[in-house]
């Protein structure tokens, strides 16, 4: 559905808002990352901006994750922490006055009003709805309260929290994925927006800083489509008060689907940016896989830059229906980028899963001459950073991986044979070549009456320890002579000849 976007392009301005809660998740980052694509394919301005506005769930820990995985990523923003501008600042819990101001004018003008009910009234009150088959929700009971009820409730010393009196109407807007949506009054009850001890909630200050900030379109999850009706209330209020300019565009992006097509919780273990960053995605291989739920580039191409996303990322055409979480195509799709990485960037890329912490080997049995040497073999072999350490321990462990599974695969009668066949022969072979290593093990299978596939088997797994891996001759190669010939005799002694 195409939709109009009435402001000249490089008006736009788009926000990413996220709360300092636990660790960056998927659901997030693919929010954060189509109102970057929209701002940069339109020229516009992306604003980031910090809702630290509930002290007992941020932590400052994870206002540091965001920042970072945003800079990992390369989702760069115009306005908003480190960076400044002109509406800061851009922490909401250094905004606190602003809130208060616009409770207090919205209570001064009727838009807000102090409601004195207590959890429990306000609980038999639902029940009671409920029971009669009426709409649950606030009932206004406040909304006209008289000079003297007021009176009343101060004199039992009632605390109070500010309600938003809802319009009588309907709320319709377009939203840019989902085309027309109508909120009909029963569904909309007055909200809150202050707590009793003062403390603004989400549904003011999202709205109030939406406006301040001059955000013209507000792209975000379904989750918050509920709450859309009544920040546009919220915002024609805030035009009244002379806060606002115009009500802001909404778009939702759909829902994320995840295992056994539930909702991806914030809580599901691959929900978790951290987990791909461990894996060894690169930031373009999993920005490239995030893009695509929701939206797609073409029909015939899944692969593609950042750069290429944004020349074509258009809110109206983001797809309304919930997209589905694919780690299997997440990591193909890495694996691609990884391919397109220039043999140098690789190398580099790589670096960190060969050293501690993740490498299984000691600091110092690390080479990087033969890891330069590995590291092209590699390359096409893996789809996620963190799988390279498998490819090349041999290289770098004392003795190769002990895989039972693939030493009772490749070690049958008749190995030991081959193997001492295959040791005389590489023996003598020219370890300058690739290629005479290869001669060597498909002359010793020629003396045993084995194809090279069965020949190299027992070879392999002597000397990586593993069934399958790059290829065998030049691992050997790299791994150098006196090695390849010091484990062979190992297999040998453990084979029992
Ligand atoms: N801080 C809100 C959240 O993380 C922002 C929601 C919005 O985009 O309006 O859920
Ligand atoms: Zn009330």
């Amino acid at each position: 559905m195409a939709s109009p976007t009435p402001r000249p392009d490089a008006s736009v301005r788009v926000r990413f808002c996220p709360s300092p809660t636990g660790n960056p998740h998927v659901g997030l980052i693919r929010t954060a990352l189509f109102n970057w694509a929209f701002a940069r394919h339109h020229g516009g301005t992306l604003v980031f901006r910090i809702e630290d506005t509930d002290a007992a769930r941020d932590s400052e820990e994870s206002y540091q994750q965001l920042l970072d995985s945003l800079r990992w990523l390369g989702l760069d923003w115009d306005e908003g922490p480190e960076v400044g501008g002109p509406h800061a600042p851009y922490r909401q819990s250094q905004r606190m006055e602003i809130y208060a101001d616009v409770a207090r004018r919205l209570k001064e003008t009727g838009h807000a009003y102090d409601c004195y009910c207590t959890p429990e009234e306000l609980e038999t009150r639902r029940a009671a709805a409920r029971a009669a088959g009426r709409p649950s929700g606030y009932d206004g009971h406040c909304r006209t309260l008289t000079a003297e009820q007021v009176a009343g409730y101060l004199a039992e010393g009632r605390p109070a929290i500010v309600r938003f009196r809802m319009p009588d109407q309907p709320v319709t807007f377009t939203d840019l994925v989902r085309g027309e949506l109508t909120f009909t009054p029963e569904n909309v009850p007055d909200f809150g927006i202050v707590r009793a001890n003062g403390a603004p909630l989400y549904t003011l200050v999202n709205p109030v800083d939406d406006a301040l900030m001059e955000i013209t379109h507000v792209l975000r999850g379904e989750d918050l489509l509920s709450s859309t009706p009544r920040q546009i209330a919220l915002y024609q209020a805030l035009i009244e008060l002379g806060v606002a300019k115009d009500v802001p565009e909404f778009g939702h992006l759909p829902y994320v689907m995840g295992e056994g097509n539930k909702k991806l919780s914030k809580r599901d273990p691959e929900a978790s940016l951290n987990l791909y960053r461990e894996r060894g995605f690169l930031p373009e291989g999993l920005l490239n896989y995030l893009s695509l739920l929701g939206w797609s580039y073409a029909a015939d191409q899944d692969v593609f830059t950042m750069a290429e996303m944004v020349s074509r990322f258009e809110i109206a055409d983001v797809n309304a229906n919930p997209a589905r979480f694919d780690l299997k195509k997440a990591e193909a799709i890495n694996g691609d980028h990884i391919r397109r990485l220039t043999p140098e960037a690789f190398a580099a890329a790589c670096l960190p899963w060969l050293r501690a912490p993740y490498a299984p080997w000691a600091p110092e049995a690390f080479d990087e001459a033969a890891w330069q040497a590995i590291a092209p073999y590699a390359q096409t072999r893996v789809t996620v950073l963190a799988d390279i350490t498998a490819n090349v321990d041999f290289l770098f462990l004392d003795r190769p991986v002990a895989d039972e599974a693939s030493w009772a695969k490749a070690m049958k009668e008749g190995s030991a044979d081959l193997l001492r066949t295959a040791r005389e022969r590489l023996a003598a072979a020219d370890w300058s070549s690739a290629e005479a290593l290869k001669e060597a093990v498909l002359a010793a299978g020629e003396v045993h009456g084995l194809k090279l596939g069965k020949a190299q088997a027992p070879v392999r797994v002597a000397v990586t320890g593993r069934t399958v891996g790059l290829p065998l001759f030049e691992s050997l190669q790299i791994l150098g002579r006196d090695r390849t010939l010091e484990r062979i005799d190992a297999a040998l002694a453990a084979l029992g000849s």
